[in-house]
C-alpha cells in the first residue's frame, strides 16, 4: 500500500497510508482542517523520523543511502 505525504496546517506534515482506490484525503484526520498532498517523487524526498532532509544530491553514494533509507521505509 502506498503512503501519501500531507501538510496540515495546525499538525503540520503527517503521512498516511492510502489504497491508491481511494482518492486524496481532504481533512487531516486529527484536527479536521483541510490538507494539502504533497508531492514527493523525484523532488526533494523527506523522511519522516529520522531527521533528514534531503534535497538534490546527485552523488552516488547518496544514491545508494536514499535507496536504503527508501526500501526500509516502504517496509513500515
Ligand atoms: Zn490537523
Amino acid at each position: 500500500m502506498p503512503s501519501y505525504e500531507y501538510r496540515c496546517p495546525k499538525c503540520g506534515k503527517f503521512e498516511i497510508f492510502q489504497r491508491i482506490t481511494e482518492g486524496p484525503l481532504a481533512k487531516c484526520p486529527t484536527c479536521g482542517a483541510p490538507v494539502k498532498r504533497l508531492i514527493t517523487q523525484n523532488a526533494g524526498i523527506i523522511f519522516k523520523g529520522s531527521g533528514f532532509y534531503v534535497t538534490d544530491h546527485r552523488s552516488s553514494d547518496y544514491k545508494e543511502k536514499a535507496k536504503e533509507v527508501e526500501k526500509a521505509h516502504s517496509q513500515s
